[in-house]
C-alpha cells in the first residue's frame, strides 16, 4: 500500500513535515486520531533511508498508538513523531527544534521518549514545548509498569488456557532480558514459575537469572521450540512468523514485545495451531498508562497501578471472545480499540 493510500485508509487527521535547516532537523509528526483526546505517542529517532520510509513508519506507528491508548482506557488519541537522523547526530538543537514543531500543534500531539530517545532528550524538548509526557521527575521510566501489566497478562492467559493463574511449576520461556524482560522474569520466579531464557546481550543479567532464579539458558534460535507452557517474547517484533509457528510447543504466547505477529496470515495460522495469544498492544500497555496519566491529571501511582492491573481482565476478555468467534485475538483486540475510538471509552 502506498503511503497516500495508508493516509486515506487509516484516516489520519494531520501529517506534519518538519524541515529545520538551521537545527539540522528533518522530522514527521503524524496525528492519527484526537477523538478520545490529544494524540499521544513517543518521538522515535531512526536513520531512515529517506522521507518515504519515515512516513511509512510514522503512519503505522501513530495508528498503533490510537489503538493502544484506546484499549488501555486512556482519554487520549494516537500520534507519533519520527526524526530522520543517526543516533550519533543527536544535539540539543535537534530536540529544541522538534519541541518547537510539537508546540506549533497546540497540544493536539503529545510527545514522549521512544526508540533512540530518552528522558534527557525529552527534558531538552521541554525548553520549547510543554507538550511532553513521561518526564523523569514525574512518571519516570515506563518499564516497571509495563512489566507489571505483562505479568498480569501472563496470569490471565494461564487462567484461560490452563484454568489457573497460579504460575507455580509452570514452564515459561522468556525471550530477552532487558528492562522489561528481566523484571517479568523476576516476577515469574517469585510466583514459582520455571524459567527458560535467552538474551542477546549482558552476560551479567544472564548469570543472575540462571544463578539466582535457576533459569535454564538456551541459544537465541532455540527459544521458539523449547518445551514450555507459555512463551513470553520480551525482545523483538515479528517473532511469530512462518518459521517459528511450526516450532512452538507452548499453548500460549504472552509477552511485552511490540508487533509480535508478522502479518494477518500468521495470526490466523497461530489460531489454527490452537495457540492462545495475548495481543501485544493490550498486554504491554502498562508503560503508556503510566506516562499517559501525566497528560490529563495529576500523576498518582496508585491509580496507575489499578488501571495497569485491569490488563488482566482485558486480556482474559479478548481470549474468551476469540474462542467464541474463532477469530484471531489480534483481530478482536483491534476491533475493541476501534469501537472505543468510535463510541467513546
Ligand atoms: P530493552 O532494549 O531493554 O531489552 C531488549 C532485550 O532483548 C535486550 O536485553 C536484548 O539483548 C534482547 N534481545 C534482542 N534481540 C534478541 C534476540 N534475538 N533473542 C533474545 N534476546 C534478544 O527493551 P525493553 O524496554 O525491555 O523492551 C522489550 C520489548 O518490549 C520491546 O519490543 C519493546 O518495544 C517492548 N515494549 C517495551 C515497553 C517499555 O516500557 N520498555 C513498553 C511497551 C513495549
Amino acid at each position: 500500500m502506498s503511503t497516500l493510500d495508508m493516509i486515506r485508509e487509516y484516516g489520519h487527521e494531520e501529517v506534519y513535515f518538519v524541515n529545520n535547516e538551521k537545527a539540522g532537523l528533518k522530522a514527521i509528526i503524524a496525528v492519527h486520531s484526537t477523538k478520545l483526546g490529544p494524540a499521544l505517542g513517543g518521538c522515535r529517532l531512526w536513520p531512515y533511508q529517506n522521507e518515504e520510509e519515515a512516513l511509512f513508519d510514522v503512519l503505522r506507528l501513530s495508528r498503533g498508538m490510537s489503538f493502544k491508548n484506546a484499549a488501555a482506557g486512556l482519554p487520549l488519541g494516537g500520534g507519533k513523531g519520527v526524526i530522520i537522523a543517526d543516533p550519533s547526530q543527536k544535539t540539543d538543537a535537534l530536540f529544541e527544534a522538534f519541541g518547537e514543531a510539537v508546540e506549533k500543534l497546540g497540544g493536539r500531539y503529545l510527545t514522549a521518549e521512544d526508540v533512540n530517545t530518552d528522558t534527557h532528550d525529552a527534558d531538552i524538548m521541554l525548553r520549547t514545548t510543554s507538550h511532553v509526557v513521561g518526564r523523569a521527575d514525574v512518571s519516570g521510566d515506563p518499564s516497571p509498569m509495563t512489566a507489571i501489566g505483562v505479568f498480569d497478562g501472563i496470569r490471565a492467559t494461564a487462567k484461560f488456557v490452563y484454568g489457573t493463574d497460579e504460575l507455580k511449576g509452570m514452564k515459561i520461556a522468556v525471550q530477552g532480558l532487558g528492562k522489561v524482560g528481566l523484571d517479568v522474569a523476576e516476577q515469574l520466579h517469585a510466583a514459582g514459575a520455571e524459567l527458560i531464557v535467552c538474551n542477546r546481550s549482558n552476560r551479567k543479567v544472564m548469570e543472575k537469572v540462571v544463578g539466582e532464579y535457576g533459569a535454564k539458558e538456551v541459544a537465541m534460535d532455540e527459544i521458539y521450540g523449547v518445551d514450555c507452557d507459555i512463551f513470553a517474547p520480551c525482545a523483538l517484533g515479528a517473532i511469530v512468523n512462518y518459521e517459528t509457528i511450526p516450532q512452538f510447543k507452548c499453548k500460549a504466547i504472552a509477552g511485552a514485545a511490540n508487533n509480535q505477529i508478522l502479518d494477518d496470515a500468521c495470526g490466523v495460522a497461530l489460531k489454527q495451531r490452537g495457540i492462545a495469544y495475548a495481543p501485544d498492544f493490550i498486554i504491554n500497555g502498562g508503560g503508556v498508562i503510566n506516562a499517559g496519566q501525566e497528560a490529563f491529571t495529576t500523576y498518582d501511582k496508585e491509580k496507575v497501578l489499578a488501571q495497569v492491573h485491569n490488563i488482566y481482565n482485558t486480556v482474559y476478555g479478548i481470549l474468551e471472545e476469540s474462542k467464541a468467534s474463532g477469530e484471531p485475538e489480534g483481530v478482536i483486540a483491534q476491533r475493541f480499540a476501534e469501537n472505543r475510538i468510535r463510541n467513546g471509552l
